[in-house]
């Protein structure tokens, strides 16, 4: 992809595309099908589905038609609130895995720190990935303190924490927290959902350096190290998203990046949560 490489080494050693096709609110079917097969065609090898999505099904069979070895492939997916805790994370992984008709999951992740049953559900994590049925697993809108919980209670430090990320929302304290603890953040909605393209920043550097609002965003992210999903179900936007190697945004224009932080957030809030 460009010179710091394609892939991230997560702190297990398995590595994880930098760039992947987020597929919530993809709608299930036909949809979800054709944006997921397009994605493969061009070079996304990373795709990140949750059961709550509904298109678990969907993506599988993008991935069989794709006849892309399984190795070269790196799928996400997620535990459920109502599916958390120990016996029914287990049931729910191995649904999953039925519905993706896989072997194994890249990357499984509990989708949200649910306080009565999330340390029960890391346990269950932990064991699928000792049997050999995730290569990593992982948390996703985890907060600090729900992460200092964590690790306090169990052996395995989670690979990754999928969070919310984007200049509108630079949670700093978070990123440099999971550094600290090896452990990958992934942006999620990095687009804002498509809120925030017309800011007049990213408007003004979008013309400065030749690309698109949203190749803005996602090169932005990349640059602090984020593995980005970016989703869209259109071909011409699916390339577009992906096309952000052959550019640098300089420093100046991070920081300024950087200073687009207002807390704003496009989908659910785990802040405070006990
Ligand atoms: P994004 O920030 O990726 O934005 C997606 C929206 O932007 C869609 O409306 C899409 O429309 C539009 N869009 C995509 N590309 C472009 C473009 N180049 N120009 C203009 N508009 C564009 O939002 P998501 O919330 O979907 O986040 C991405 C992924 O992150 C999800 O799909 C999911 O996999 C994951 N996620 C995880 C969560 C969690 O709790 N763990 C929560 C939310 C997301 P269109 O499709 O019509 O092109």
């Amino acid at each position: 992809m460009d010179a710091i490489g394609e892939y991230y080494k997560l702190n297990n050693g398995v590595l994880i595309p930098r760039l992947g096709l987020g597929v919530y609110q993809s709608a299930e079917g036909q949809e979800t099908e054709t944006a997921v097969a397009y994605a493969l065609e061009i070079g996304y090898r990373l795709i990140d589905t949750a059961s709550v999505y509904g298109n678990e099904k969907d993506v599988g069979r993008a991935v069989k038609s794709s006849r892309i070895p399984r190795e070269d492939l790196f799928v996400t997916t997620k535990v459920w609130n109502s599916d958390q805790g120990y016996d029914t994370t287990l049931a729910a992984f191995h649904t999953s895995l039925a519905k993706l008709a896989i072997d194994y999951i890249d990357l499984y992740l509990i989708h949200w720190p649910a306080t009565e049953t999330r340390l029960e559900t890391w346990r269950a994590l932990e064991e699928l990935y000792r049997q050999g049925l995730c290569r990593s697993i992982g948390v996703s809108n985890f907060q600090v303190e729900h992460l200092e919980e964590l690790l306090k209670n169990y052996e395995v430090v989670p690979a990754v924490n999928q969070v919310e990320f984007s200049p509108f929302l630079y949670q700093k304290r978070l990123l440099d927290y999971c550094s600290s603890k090896a452990i990958k953040l992934e942006a999620y909605s990095p687009l804002t959902q498509g809120k925030k393209l017309s800011n007049r920043v990213i408007i003004r550097l979008a013309n400065k350096y030749g690309r698109t609002p949203a190749q803005i965003l996602i090169r932005w992210a990349l640059q602090h190290e984020l593995v980005v999903i970016p989703k869209s179900v259109h071909r011409r936007r699916i390339k577009e998203n992906f096309e952000v190697s052959d550019f640098e945004i300089a420093a100046g224009d991070m920081a300024r990046l950087d200073k687009l932080d207002s807390g704003f957030r496009a989908c659910w809030d785990p802040t405070g949560l006990p």
